[in-house]
C-alpha cells in the first residue's frame, strides 16, 4: 500500500470502522462478514468460471485499497474492508467461497481493465462505472450502486467553487484512467488537470494546497472528506451518473448472468442494505437506498 501521510490517517479512520463492523457481525457465526452464509453445496455446470472458482475454494478480486468506506486496507487483517469488499464476500460465498479464501489485490482505476483481461484478477468490485468504452475490453454485473461525480474542496470552500464550471482556471485533481477525470477533459478543458494513480494523493495534494479541488464520485469524495480531520467538504452538488458494476472478463456471459442474480437476492434478503449500513453507510449516515435494478444486457 502507498502510505501516503494521507493513507495514514486513513487507516485510523478504518479501524474505527472495523470496530464497529465486527459488533454487528458478532451475532453470526459460520457466516461471514457480511452476515452471508457461505453457500455448502454448490452444483455448477462443469467448465464454467462458477465450478472453476468453487472448486478451487478460492477466488482473486481487485478492489480499491486507499477509498474508505468502499475498499480501504485494513493493516491490522492485511484485507480491505469497505462496501465493495462486502459485495464481493457476498459474491464469494454463494460460490462456496468464504472470506479467508479471497485474494484482494489492489486495483487502481487505469489498470482494472488490464488486470481483468490479463488474468490477474477473476472480477473487479471497485467503485467501476459501467460504460461502453470499457465494455469493448469487458463485461459487467451489475449496477449495484449508484453514484454521481463530485467536487471536494478546502473546508470553507475558499474558491467558491459549486460545481464543474468554476474549474476554469483551477488547479483539479484526479486520478488516471477514472470517468471523472476523462468528463473534464472533455467538458471542462479549461481547468487545469493533475492526475495521479489513486484519490488518497489527491487528498494530499489538496491538504498541502498543490490543488484548488478534487473530483470523482461523490462517496469516493465523502470517504475522504470523512478522513480529512475537519480539512475539507464536499460541494454536494453531483453533476453525472457514475452506476458501479462488477468487472468480469469479456464474453463470461455465465459468470456475468450468476453474480446479477447473486445481486438481486442479495438485495431481497437485506445482506445488500446490511453491508451498506456497515460500510459507506456508516461514513455518510445515510440509509441503504434503494439498489438500482441489474442490467441484463
Ligand atoms: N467511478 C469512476 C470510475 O470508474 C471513478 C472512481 C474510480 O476511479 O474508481 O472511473
Amino acid at each position: 500500500m502507498r502510505m501516503t501521510r494521507y493513507a495514514a490517517s486513513l487507516a485510523v479512520l478504518g479501524l474505527a470502522l472495523a470496530g464497529c463492523a465486527s459488533e454487528a457481525g458478532n451475532q453470526a457465526a459460520e457466516q461471514t462478514d457480511a452476515g452471508v452464509e457461505v453457500e455448502q453445496s454448490t452444483d455448477f455446470e462443469p467448465g464454467t468460471t462458477m465450478a472453476e472458482l468453487s472448486e478451487a475454494g478460492s477466488i482473486t478480486v481487485g478492489t480499491k485499497f486507499d477509498q474508505p468506506g468502499f475498499g480501504l486496507l485494513n493493516p491490522t487483517t492485511d484485507a480491505p474492508d469497505g462496501f465493495d469488499v462486502e459485495i464481493a464476500k457476498i459474491i464469494a460465498a454463494e460460490l462456496g467461497i468464504a472470506p479467508e479464501g479471497i485474494e484482494w489485490v489492489e486495483t487502481v482505476s487505469a489498470n482494472r481493465e488490464p488486470f481483468l483481461q490479463n488474468g490477474q484478477v477473476d472480477m473487479v468490485v471497485a467503485t467501476y462505472t459501467i460504460n461502453d468504452q470499457r465494455k469493448e475490453l469487458i463485461d459487467f454485473a451489475g449496477p449495484y450502486y449508484t453514484a454521481g461525480q463530485d467536487i471536494m474542496v478546502p473546508t470553507g470552500n475558499p474558491q467558491g467553487i459549486q460545481g464543474p464550471e468554476d474549474l476554469a482556471g483551477k488547479r483539479v485533481c484526479s486520478v488516471e484512467g477514472s470517468t471523472p477525470a476523462q468528463n473534464i477533459r472533455d467538458n471542462y478543458p479549461e481547468a487545469q488537470l493533475t492526475l495521479f494513480d489513486v484519490y488518497s494523493k489527491c487528498a494530499d495534494a489538496l491538504a498541502n494546497g498543490q490543488v484548488d479541488a478534487v473530483t470523482t464520485d461523490n462517496v469516493i469524495l465523502t470517504g475522504l472528506v470523512a478522513g480529512s480531520d475537519g480539512g475539507f467538504e464536499l460541494v454536494g452538488n453531483p453533476f453525472t451518473e457514475e452506476p458501479y458494476g462488477i468487472g468480469v472478463p469479456k464474453g463470461d456471459d455465465e459468470f456475468r448472468t450468476f453474480i446479477n442474480d447473486t445481486l438481486e437476492q442479495a438485495y431481497e434478503s437485506g445482506a445488500w442494505a446490511d453491508a451498506w449500513d456497515r460500510t459507506a453507510g456508516a461514513i455518510t449516515g445515510e440509509p441503504a437506498p434503494e439498489p438500482p435494478s441489474v442490467d441484463r444486457y
